[in-house]
């Protein structure tokens, strides 16, 4: 260990809470300065959610492409609440980052002229996105690893590892975590100058959703406890094509190779929606189109809540080479052999724009704190995410806030960081297990949640379901409070670690509701039946909330960073 503790207490210059490719990303480059770096995961690294991504990371390599049209599309595609000087560096990083993947080892697909090949993408003016197949993100995410491990003489890497809070000084810095080793259920303090919050999304808060299990928002309800902002929280994306019952994810590489959305009368519906883009507009778009064909009657499979993703328009071969992991989902968790006949799909919750409240840097307002990845809202992709930009996102933002927490760290001594949380934190531990069986199961109150949430803060919103969105919240966290779990043991307990996890989602979605309700316009991934129209006059702003001292949540607004691209109607 190449760290100085203190006393029995780990000590470092960074610590990264998360090893997906945010995390992986920010220490390899912290490490890269010379700080000392731990980085902590609640799973295997390799098996974070970064693992699922399928369809590729957007950079603009293509010499006829220009990375201002690329940020022009990120900007069209936020409909205009994303920040433009994070996206402009987004965007202009992009070729450079993709290159250094490259040189890592990471095998893109390349093209019959032997260079990177580059797929459509939706709402991208041109092909921009590289790939490896449809396995992007686990490409990527062994091959960070592999350089995580080379550098194991400067990073500590503590695998299954639960951080269970941050720890804030008494001069309101953040000065390390708590964290609970899941093999043995030791429970431990790391100290550190800076600590990097990459722990990924919160998609777990909805069921179905297209997130792993893991992706539970436990960096942004921990954030949200230490009294860091959280911003674009209302903003979520449901994705146009995942498997009706299970919500798995059909790749949006399928629609960029060709691939057409049916409804029940087998017309192409986008024509009507997006005349030039077709299934290749937004996502919030498109899941919109599919959801307006399937309440007005026109949707198919038993329920008629689905639409047909036709597949078979792309030729064969292509399908096997280039989508060879959807024509093993479409197998196995639908019986349908997706080169001979069309699949039965649903806009599903995806993806999380807000977070935690970050600057260009990853600094959060909370000193000592950084966040990169899902977790955070630098805001790059405002009201709506583009597909392959979040990759993107985890490694820009993960590589910069990994040079920016390490400069910090390096200019500064070792704070005092004391063991107070540490013993509240074994308390909430010890009162779990100690419950009476009388408390409702972990698992029953995160189902009505995450049915709650899909009901109400889905594709369509307005302002009666939400409050009763609100209601329900209010109540499961008073039943959350007396949760029962089984298990009493110390070793890999998992009952315990689901009720910590199920406050957290109870956190994520409050805000979540509290800021839909709060935005009284239409926007991005928020429509409000109640208010359909986008007001720029009233509503181009952020929405931050953050803790009110108590257990409420409190409003705020920030500036949208407008740099050289003026808000305008959008269509596809
Ligand atoms: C099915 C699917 C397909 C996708 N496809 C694409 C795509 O093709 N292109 C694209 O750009 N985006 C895609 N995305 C989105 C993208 O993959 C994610 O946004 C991104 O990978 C998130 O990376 P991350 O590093 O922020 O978090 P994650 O990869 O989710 O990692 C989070 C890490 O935090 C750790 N952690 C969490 N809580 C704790 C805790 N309490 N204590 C300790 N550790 C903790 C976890 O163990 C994990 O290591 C896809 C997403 C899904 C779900």
């Amino acid at each position: 260990m190449k760290h100085d503790p203190i006393g029995a207490m780990p000590a470092y210059d960074v610590l990264i809470i998360g090893a997906g490719l945010a995390g992986q990303r920010a220490a390899i480059a912290a490490a890269k300065t010379g700080a000392t770096v731990a980085i902590l995961s609640k799973v295997h690294p390799v098996r974070s959610h970064s693992v699922a991504a399928a369809g590729g990371i957007n950079a603009a390599i293509n010499p006829t492409d220009d990375w201002r049209s690329h940020a022009y599309d990120t900007i069209k595609g936020s409909d205009f609440l994303g920040d433009q000087d994070a996206i402009e560096i987004m965007c202009r990083e992009a070729p450079a980052e993709v290159m250094w993947l490259e040189h890592a080892g990471v095998t893109f697909h390349r093209n019959e002229k032997g260079e990177m090949d580059l797929r459509a993408f939706g709402g991208a003016s041109m092909k921009r996105t590289a790939y490896v197949a449809d396995i992007t993100g686990q490409a990527l995410l062994h091959v960070l690893y592999e350089q995580l491990m080379k550098n194991h003489e400067v990073i500590d890497r503590f695998e299954e590892w639960f951080v269970t809070s941050l720890i804030v000084s008494e001069e309101g810095e953040c000065v390390g975590a708590v964290a609970r080793e899941i093999r043995s259920g030791k429970i431990e303090t790391f100290a550190a100058k800076s600590v990097i919050l990459a722990s990924g999304g919160a998609g777990q808060c909805f069921s179905p959703t297209t997130n792993a299990l893991i992706c539970t928002g436990d960096g942004i309800a921990q954030a949200y406890q230490a009294g860091a902002p959280l911003m674009d929280m209302e903003m979520i994306q449901y994705h146009p094509t995942t498997l009706a019952e299970n919500g798995f994810l059909i790749t949006e590489g399928a629609r960029g190779e060709g691939a057409h959305l049916l409804n029940s009368e087998g017309e192409r519906f986008m024509e009507k929606y997006a005349p030039n883009k077709m299934e290749l507009a937004s996502r919030d778009v498109v899941s919109r189109a599919e959801q307006t064909e399937i309440l007005e009657g026109r949707g198919v499979g038993p329920d008629k809540q689905g639409i047909y993703l036709d597949i078979t328009v792309v030729p064969r071969k292509r399908t096997l080479e280039a989508l060879r992991e959807i024509v093993n989902i479409g197998k196995d968790f639908a019986g349908v052999d997706i080169t001979r006949e069309p699949i039965v799909i649903q806009p599903g919750m995806h993806y999380i724009m807000g977070g935690v409240k970050t600057d260009i840097h990853g600094a959060t307002p909370l000193p000592g704190l950084y966040a990169a990845g899902e977790v955070a809202c630098v805001s790059v992709h405002g009201g709506n995410r583009l597909g392959a930009n979040s990759l993107l996102d985890t490694l820009i933002f993960g590589r910069r806030s990994g040079e920016h927490a390490a400069e910090r760290a390096l200019a500064m001594n070792m704070p005092t960081v004391s063991d107070e949380q540490l013993g509240k934190d074994r308390e909430m531990i010890a009162e779990i297990l100690a419950r009476p069986k009388t408390g409702r199961r972990v698992s029953e109150i995160k189902q009505e949640l995450g049915t709650t949430m899909n009901r109400y803060a889905a594709v369509y919103r307005d302002e009666a379901g939400l409050q009763s969105a609100h209601e329900i919240i209010r109540r499961l966290k008073e039943e959350a409070k007396t949760a029962y779990v089984d298990d009493k043991g110390a070793v890999f307990n998992q009952d315990v670690l689901g009720a910590v996890e199920l406050d957290y989602m109870l956190d994520c979605s409050e805000a979540i509701v509290v800021a839909s309700l709060e935005r009284k316009e239409s926007r991005g991934a928020q429509f409000r039946t109640d208010f359909p129209e986008r007001n720029d006059a009233e509503w181009l702003k952020h929405i931050d909330v953050s803790r009110n001292g108590g257990d409420e949540p409190k409003i705020s607004y920030s500036d949208v960073t407008i740099t050289d691209w003026q808000p305008e109607a959008r269509t596809y």
